[in-house]
């Protein structure tokens, strides 16, 4: 039986590759940042079926210390740093705490793997917004980067010393440069989910608007299902590697509001307000990549299309709200 260690294991992407490496039958471990809601901290694992099932360990991405304990104990065969404080928009509030967490916190999980688990393999969550201000579109693996948030200045941080662990101490450790990838259990300050949960309250009479920033931003957005796939073929490869992991397909945040109104047959522009409130310092108007090497050296193509992921989210938060109400 293999053992995988997951960072984030709460959050969307590592409740999603638990379940994954389970159905594969791994020995699935997560990180627990220890918090005072340990009630509702396994939700999106409940959500899934599968609390219950990860053997969840004390430790934090800040704290060298507890991650060399959990290496020991552990000794998994792989893996994922997915943990991160992940919001854009927050970094600019919490900056120096987002470079502690989402960049030191992969320095440390690297030093952690290096020091007591080297043989293990390596996937560190890179992401789409390193390439912020776009050089060139489609974005692939040799398209510079140009980060436009703290959030991304540390991502890229990240990305580079995942890069350089494994060009300096042959660690097989790989970087997956994910584009936006959502699902019923995205983070509700994110807009995919923001819009869903909306509509959701709009339809049932419990809400009468929603307020977002720019919507004229563009994401190439996939589901999350499809995207932890891709992490694990990374890790199955016999060289180490950087992949960009994407649709290929880039929709406007207007127009992935149109699609989730009308899948309840709605008419958008008539709940939709826009508020500086929801503008950022800086912004990242068009992602929109090529994964032409995951499609080849991996064998990896998304599954799930864009209209048939925001039904399914819509669906969802239709249901939670209606259960809540009941
Ligand atoms: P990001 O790409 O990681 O920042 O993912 P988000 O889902 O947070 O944002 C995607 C895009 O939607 C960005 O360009 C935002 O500026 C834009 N956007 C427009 N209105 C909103 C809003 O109300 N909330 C969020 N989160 N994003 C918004």
């Amino acid at each position: 039986m293999k053992r995988a260690l997951i960072t984030g294991v709460t959050g969307q992407d590592g409740a999603y590759l638990a379940k994954f490496l389970l159905a594969k039958n791994y020995e699935v471990f997560g990180l627990l940042r220890r918090s005072g809601s340990a009630d509702i901290i396994d939700e999106r694992l409940r959500w899934l079926g599968i609390a219950g099932q990860v053997g969840m360990l004390d430790g934090n991405l800040t704290d060298l210390s507890s991650l060399i304990r959990i290496m020991q104990e552990v000794k998994p065969d792989e893996v994922y740093n997915l943990g991160a404080q992940s919001f854009v928009k927050s970094s600019w509030n919490q900056p120096i705490l987002t470079g502690m967490v989402t960049g030191m916190g992969t320095t440390n999980m690297l030093e952690a793997v290096r020091i007591a688990a080297p043989k293990a393999r390596f996937y560190q969550a890179s992401s789409s917004e390193m390439y912020g201000l776009i050089q060139q579109s489609p974005q692939n693996e040799s398209t510079p980067f140009y980060p436009r948030s703290p959030y991304a200045v540390s991502k890229l941080y990240a990305h580079w010393t995942t890069v350089n662990y494994r060009e300096s101490f042959g660690l097989h450790a790989s970087s997956g440069i994910l584009f936006n990838h959502e699902s019923p259990l995205r983070g509700i300050e994110f807009v995919t989910r923001k819009v869903t949960d909306a509509v959701a309250r709009i339809k049932l009479g419990l809400t009468q608007e929603l307020e977002l920033g720019n919507l004229d931003a563009q994401r190439d957005w996939g589901h999350a299902s499809d995207y932890v796939r891709a992490m694990w073929l990374m890790l199955q490869q016999e060289t180490p590697g950087d992949y960009v992991v994407a649709t290929g397909r880039t929709t406007s945040v207007r127009d992935m509001c149109r699609i989730a109104f009308a899948h309840v047959g709605l008419d958008w522009q008539k709940f939709v307000k826009t508020s500086q409130a929801f503008l950022r310092p800086a912004e990242v108007d068009l992602l929109l990549g090529d994964a032409s090497k995951a499609r080849t050296v991996l064998g990896w193509q998304p599954q799930i299309p864009l209209e048939a992921m925001i039904a399914e989210m819509v669906d969802a938060d239709l249901e939670r709200h209606r259960k809540r109400s009941a």
